[in-house]
């Protein structure tokens, strides 16, 4: 594998007729960078920020917090890395923060409701990233949105704590793109109104299918619906992309299904053109980037718009043209 990996990692992600991709890295701390670079990774599409909050006793400060993204921010150097904030609640549990049992997690108190909630450990975050930010290339997103109100509420803050460092006196970057997660399928429906508000949006796949297709993504039971490629998850998914580029702002993919690789063409077809994966799923997906054509990839995505199972969705997918 070592040989053929380091065949791809030089190359760059583009398809036989030119189409330029970017694929970059999910990660959830400083030494994940070393892999995304051995996979020859562009850089971070999603930083999953809970490591920072989870197993421990109390919230990590400022300072922490600070030191943490700083060490990406320089290992990653001029390549981008978007930062998610926190993402607890539903499966991640933090005892410190003294939440309530729910009956639902994955339907409760999490993510941005609870940073919007407490803007306390909201606040401390978005003060520890921007000034990070100084020392690299960050982006900056909200998960779990599912309203216009949500992303006015998230940017308010962001501002606040924006004016309030400026105040101090304290650097931070200044470039900073401000997005969110399109997970909640509320979110796909709205994607027009919400591209007003923000400079990109990062399909989340994994949350997006559960939500949509009511299927509990941690549930084996349950686990043979669980399907990226069911029509309605893929008919939010070109909305999505649709709307993104008719708003001229920038869209991304950082779900699972970025990783996918009988994915790939089809999702190239909807117009999508930055992935983020696992490190380890790089290589394989710029493979399949390179051994096909756009217009290959729109055929594809033509044929499935017109399908009515995941299954034969699929199988187009995996047709050699
Ligand atoms: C997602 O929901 O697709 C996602 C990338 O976020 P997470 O897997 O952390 O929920
Ligand atoms: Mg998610």
């Amino acid at each position: 594998q070592s040989a053929w990996l380091k065949s791809l990692r030089d190359v760059s992600a583009v398809t036989k007729d030119g189409c330029a991709v970017q694929l970059l890295a999910n990660i959830s701390e400083p030494a994940d960078l070393d892999q995304v670079f051995e996979n020859g990774g562009e850089g971070v599409g999603l930083l999953r920020t809970e490591l920072l909050f989870l197993g421990r006793d109390s919230l990590p400060d400022e300072e922490e917090q600070f030191g943490f993204y700083q060490k990406i921010a320089l290992k990653a150097g001029k390549r981008p890395v978007t930062i998610r904030t926190i993402d607890i609640g539903g499966d991640k549990e933090a005892p410190y923060l003294g939440l309530a049992r729910e009956e639902n997690p994955f339907l409760g108190y999490r993510a941005i409701r609870i940073c919007l909630d407490r803007t306390d450990i909201f606040k401390t975050q978005l003060r520890a990233v921007l000034r990070a930010s100084a020392f690299g290339n960050f982006n900056i997103m909200f998960p779990m949105i599912g309203s216009v109100q949500e992303v006015r509420a998230a940017k308010a803050v962001l501002q606040e704590v924006r004016k309030e460092l400026a105040e101090e006196g304290v650097p931070f970057g200044a470039e900073m793109q401000t997005g969110i997660m399109i997970e909640i399928p509320a979110a796909a429906v709205i994607a027009d109104l919400l591209a007003k508000e923000v400079d990109f949006f990062s399909i989340g796949t994994n949350d997006l299918i559960q939500y949509t297709l009511a299927v509990d993504r941690m549930n084996d039971q349950v686990a043979a619906l669980y399907d990226g490629f069911h029509p309605a998850v893929l008919r939010l998914i070109a909305r999505v992309i649709e709307e993104a580029h008719r708003a001229g702002i920038h869209v991304g993919m950082c779900g699972e299904l970025a990783g996918d690789p009988h994915a790939t063409r089809l999702l190239l077809g909807m117009g999508l053109r930055s992935f983020s994966m696992s490190a380890v799923s790089i290589p394989r997906i710029k493979q399949q980037v390179r051994e096909t054509t756009l217009t290959d990839a729109q055929c594809i995505f033509e044929a499935a718009k017109g399908l009515d199972s995941a299954d034969e969705i699929r199988a187009v997918c995996q047709s050699v043209n």
